[in-house]
C-alpha cells in the first residue's frame, strides 16, 4: 500500500486537473483519489506535493527489437536490445504495442514481462508483419505470397496469443513503388481471420490510396499519419471517424529522419543520455558514422528519404490536426527503433507528444492521446490508461507541469507499474550495467 500526497493529478480522461489530490494504491491497482485521504496503518507515504500525475504512458508502434542502426556487432546489438524495455520506462512509458517481431521472441518477453522477470513496459503484441514477398519489411522476416499463406500465418500469430495483426499496405516511402503493394485478397484474409478471432488489425499505410484501401477492411488503428493533402470534398476524414479508426501519426519518426544532422545539439540532452546507452550515443555522435546510417538507410528507402520526411512532414502536422478536430482518435506511436538512427526507444514518445503540440493539438489532449486513447486502441480501456480506481497502478509522477509546457513531460521524477514505484534513475542507461560486457 502506497499513498501520494498533495500532487496535482491529471487523470488521462481530459477533464480540468485536480490540485492537492492523494492518490492512494493497493495490491497494484488505484484504490482512491482524492484530497486528505485516511489510509490503512503501514502504508507507506510519498509527498507529491509540487509534482503533477499522469497515468502511464501508452506508445502504440514500437519495435522492441530493433537497435536503431545499422552499423552494430551482434554483442552491441543484445546490449540495445537488453536496454530497450528500461528506456520506455525510464521516460514513463508503462504500456507498448510492439509491431512486427518474431513472434516466439517477442510472446516470451511479454511473458517474462507479466511474471515479473524482466523489467518491461506491459507489452502487447502482434505477430510478424503481414505482407507479400518483396513487400515493405518482408526483409525481417515471415514475407507470404499468397491468401492461403496469409490466412494460416495469421491463425498461427492469434493461436499463440497474438493481441493485434500487424498488415503493412505500403509499396515504398512516398509512392516510390520500390517495394510490392500487398494484394487486395491478402489484406482481406488477414482482415477475415483477425475478425473471426475478434483480434484488432492495424494497418501500416501512409498515402491517400493506402488509407482507402486500410479503411475498406475497417481496421482498429493505422499506425502512421497521412503524407498527402485531402482533397477538398474528400470524404476519407469523415469516414476514418465514423468507423471508429484510430490514427497514430508517427511524427516523431519523420522528424528523426536526419533531425540530428540538422540539430546536433540534440545529442545534449541530459534525458537522452539516460534513455541510450552510453557507447551507442558516442558512435552517433560521430558525423562520419552517421553519415554511413544515412547511406544506409537511404539504400533500404530506395529513395532519398530525408528530403521526403522534410518536405511532408508539415502535411502530415497538417492532416493531424484535421482528423483530431474532425474526432478522429488519435493516438501516441513512434515506430521507435527503426533504423533511422534518431528514432530512440522511449525518447521519442515525448518526442511525438512534442510534435503533436506543435501540429496544434492542445497539451491535455495529447495527455488523453498518450494515454486513454492508447488503451483503447489496444483494447485495455476497462485496465490501463486512466487514473481511476479499480484499474491498474500505472502512473508517472513529474516535476513540472506537463499542460503548462508539453515538454515538461520529461520531466520524470519516478514511475509506478503494478502499484510498484520506481525511482527514474533505477531505469537509466548510464546507472544500469550492461548485462553482457
Ligand atoms: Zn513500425
Amino acid at each position: 500500500m502506497i499513498v501520494v500526497r498533495g500532487a496535482t493529478v491529471m487523470d488521462g480522461t481530459g477533464s480540468v486537473p485536480r490540485p492537492a489530490t492523494d492518490v492512494f494504491v493497493r495490491d497494484g491497482r488505484l484504490a482512491s483519489l482524492g484530497p486528505a485521504l485516511t489510509v490503512p496503518p503501514g502504508t507507506r507515504e510519498v509527498d507529491g506535493r509540487g509534482t503533477w500525475i499522469v497515468p502511464g504512458l501508452i506508445d502504440v508502434h514500437v519495435h522492441l527489437d530493433t537497435p536503431m542502426v545499422f552499423q552494430i556487432t551482434d554483442e552491441e546489438k543484445s546490449r540495445i536490445l537488453d536496454h530497450n524495455p528500461r528506456a520506455f520506462l525510464y521516460n514513463g512509458v508503462t504500456t507498448v504495442l510492439n509491431v512486427s517481431s518474431a513472434p516466439e521472441w517477442i510472446f516470451d518477453l511479454r511473458a517474462r514481462q507479466q511474471a515479473g522477470r524482466v523489467l518491461a513496459p506491459r507489452i502487447f503484441a502482434t505477430g510478424r508483419s503481414i505482407t507479400p514477398d518483396g513487400g515493405w519489411g518482408s526483409r525481417h522476416g515471415g514475407a507470404l505470397t499468397d491468401a492461403v499463406g496469409t490466412r494460416a500465418t495469421v491463425r498461427q500469430y492469434l493461436d499463440m496469443g497474438a493481441d493485434a495483426i500487424k498488415v503493412i499496405i505500403e509499396d515504398g516511402l512516398g509512392r516510390s513503388g520500390a517495394y510490392k503493394e500487398l494484394p487486395d485478397d491478402m489484406l482481406r484474409a488477414a482482415a477475415d481471420e483477425a475478425t473471426k478471432a475478434k483480434r484488432p488489425v492495424v494497418v501500416h499505410a501512409i498515402n491517400l490510396h493506402e488509407y482507402k484501401r486500410a479503411l475498406a477492411i475497417r481496421p482498429r488503428a493505422i499506425i502512421h499519419g497521412l503524407e498527402d493533402p485531402i482533397p477538398d470534398g474528400d470524404r476519407l476524414i469523415a469516414d476514418l471517424r465514423a468507423a471508429g479508426v484510430f490514427v497514430a501519426p508517427t511524427l516523431s519518426l519523420w522528424d528523426a529522419f536526419g533531425s540530428h544532422e540538422r540539430h546536433p545539439e540534440r545529442f545534449d540532452d541530459p534525458v537522452l543520455h539516460g534513455s541510450v546507452p552510453p557507447f551507442l550515443l558516442a558512435s552517433m555522435r560521430r558525423p562520419e558514422y552517421r553519415a554511413v546510417e544515412k547511406k544506409r538507410f537511404l539504400d533500404v528507402a530506395r529513395m532519398d528519404a530525408y528530403a521526403w520526411a522534410d518536405r511532408h512532414l508539415p502535411i502530415f502536422k497538417a492532416n493531424t490536426l484535421a482528423m483530431h478536430k474532425a474526432g478522429v482518435k488519435i493516438a501516441v506511436g513512434t515506430d521507435a527503433g527503426g533504423p533511422v538512427g534518431y528514432n530512440f526507444q522511449g525518447y521519442n514518445t515525448i518526442r511525438e507528444m512534442e510534435l503533436l503540440v506543435e501540429a496544434g493539438m492542445a497539451p491535455i489532449d495529447v495527455l488523453v492521446a498518450a494515454t486513454r486513447t492508447g488503451a483503447e486502441l489496444i483494447g485495455a480501456a476497462d485496465r490501463l490508461g486512466t487514473l481511476t480506481p479499480g484499474k491498474l497502478a500505472d502512473l508517472v509522477i513529474l516535476d513540472a507541469n506537463p499542460v503548462a509546457d508539453i515538454r515538461n513531460v520529461r520531466r520524470v521524477r519516478s514511475v509506478m507499474q503494478g502499484g510498484v514505484l520506481y525511482d527514474r534513475g533505477v531505469f537509466d542507461a548510464r546507472a544500469v550495467a550492461p548485462s553482457r560486457q
